[in-house]
């Protein structure tokens, strides 16, 4: 039986490594695909309009959001974000496993839209850690830096809301824990409801004598 893919919303504070996780992620496993996100930020040193984003002015957004083209977006530090639609669902179709990198607004518009979606929620080891690897990133200016510290205070408030909660402590052991989770979540009745429909309905028609 040809499974779907399900859908992964990966959130966490910024600076706690999501973005690289999730090219480990999709190096070291097949059957992953990262969806792209529309955004009216602008572009940080080394980042490619198409792979790191779709880089688009605010009417550009607007009008996407006005023809239903995009499956969530939400204003994050004073710039939208949104996940187009159309990749999302032919990758679904083709049994991929789709990750949506997003904040945490946008994963709630997720989850109500699809119940099966499976939520992460990336954390640091501790809160030093993640200012240390903010300030080395070196990519924001400490105003930047300091919302973003404000805003990850807030999301803070809504990480029961997630399915899970992963540590990125060491890199290459958060990607193995996360795909194990990924792998578990496939198996929960409610991401195989036409299966067991099916079993069901096969399993009734014996007892009928039908077969
Ligand atoms: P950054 O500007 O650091 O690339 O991203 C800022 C925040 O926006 C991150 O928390 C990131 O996960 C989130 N984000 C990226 N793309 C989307 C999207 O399509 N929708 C939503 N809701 N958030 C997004």
């Amino acid at each position: 039986m040809k499974h779907k893919g399900i859908l992964i919303v990966v959130s966490g504070f910024a600076g706690t490594g999501k973005g690289t996780l999730m090219k480990m992620l999709l190096d070291k496993y097949e059957n992953y695909a990262l969806s792209v996100s529309m955004t009216t930020r602008a572009p940080r040193p080394g980042e490619i309009d198409g792979v790191s984003y779709f880089f688009v002015n605010k009417e550009t957004f607007e009008e996407r959001i006005a023809q239903n083209g995009l499956i969530e977006h939400a204003c994050y530090c004073d710039n939208y974000y949104g996940t187009p639609r159309d990749y999302v669902e032919k990758q679904l179709e083709a049994g991929k496993d789709v990750i949506l990198e997003i904040e945490i607004q946008g994963a709630m518009k997720v989850k109500e839209q699809f119940p099966q979606a499976l939520l992460l929620f990336v954390m640091p080891p501790s809160v030093q850690e993640l200012e240390q690897r903010l300030v080395g990133r070196g990519t924001e200016t400490p105003e930047v830096i300091h919302k973003r510290m404000c805003r990850a205070a807030a999301e803070s408030e809504g990480i029961e809301q997630y399915d899970y909660i992963v540590i990125n402590d060491k890199l290459e052991d958060c990607v193995v824990e996360m795909h194990s989770i990924i792998q578990a979540a496939h198996y929960t009745p409610l991401r195989n409801e036409e299966f067991i429909k099916h079993i069901r309905r096969d399993l009734e028609g014996l007892a009928k004598g039908e077969k």
